[in-house]
């Protein structure tokens, strides 16, 4: 029986900030492994903006080759259409019947997971470990754990695990390279060749648009 950390996202492009979350709830909960799976086409963002599947994947794995605990599935970019994480969650428990598996999120995941799709197929796969930043908000994530538990499981299956605060997001990311501005330590140096080396981000929606248009 193997405890296992879930690291979702859309890692558009992966930052420090993800890393320094997988490795940090690793750490807390004495995890085995934690697993980055990539999303394939998230319907919760507009999908001009984002990369293709295999170009995140690719992305997350030069991150994340020197740490031995971690690794990548490309369950959710292999997948047509849409993802969900209950599926993805109960795809995984029927290969791993054993495994404890944790989902690690962000604050803003456990404040808007009721409005996921099946909620309850997420908790009855998973322990929800959610990183709090700073105390301040700590107050509103514990009245959203309670709020949670009432609703779709049962006691235990929301563990808070107190983060650090780094005002660090893809969306910033994306942003900063537009602008021609550094990333350096922001992302790691891998994956900042690799987007260099193919002109990721640096073009915004103009060239997409044209893309549409024509197709
Ligand atoms: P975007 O800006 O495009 O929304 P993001 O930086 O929020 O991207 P996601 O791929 O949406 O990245 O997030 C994946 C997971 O990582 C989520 O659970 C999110 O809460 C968490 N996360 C992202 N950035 C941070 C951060 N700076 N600190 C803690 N958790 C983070
Ligand atoms: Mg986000």
């Amino acid at each position: 029986m193997r405890r296992i950390g879930i690291m979702g996202g859309t890692f558009n492009p992966i930052h420090m900030g993800h890393m320094m979350l997988a490795e940090w709830v690793r750490d807390a909960l004495r995890l085995d492994a934690v697993w980055f799976i990539p999303t394939g086409s998230s319907y919760m963002k507009d999908s001009r903006e984002i990369l293709p599947g295999r170009e995140r994947l690719h992305m997350v794995e030069l991150a994340i080759r020197d740490n031995p605990f971690f690794e990548c599935l490309d369950m959710e970019v292999a997948r047509e259409g849409r993802t969900y994480s209950y599926e993805t969650l109960e795809q995984l428990r029927a290969v791993y019947p054993k495994d404890i598996f944790y989902f690690i999120a962000g604050a803003d995941c456990l404040l808007t997971i009721d409005s996921w799709k099946n909620p309850e197929r997420i908790f009855s796969n998973c322990i929800l470990a959610a990183a709090v930043r700073g105390d301040v908000s700590l107050k509103e994530m514990e009245k959203k754990k309670r709020e949670l538990e009432q609703k779709f499981c049962s006691q235990g299956k929301i563990q808070l695990i107190p983060f650090l605060q780094l005002e660090v997001s893809s969306t910033e990311i994306r942003q900063r390279i537009l602008q021609k501005r550094s990333i350096r330590y922001l992302v790691p140096d891998r994956v900042i060749a690799y987007i260099e080396e193919k002109g990721y981000y640096c073009e915004k929606d103009e060239s997409v648009e044209k893309d549409q248009e024509s197709s």
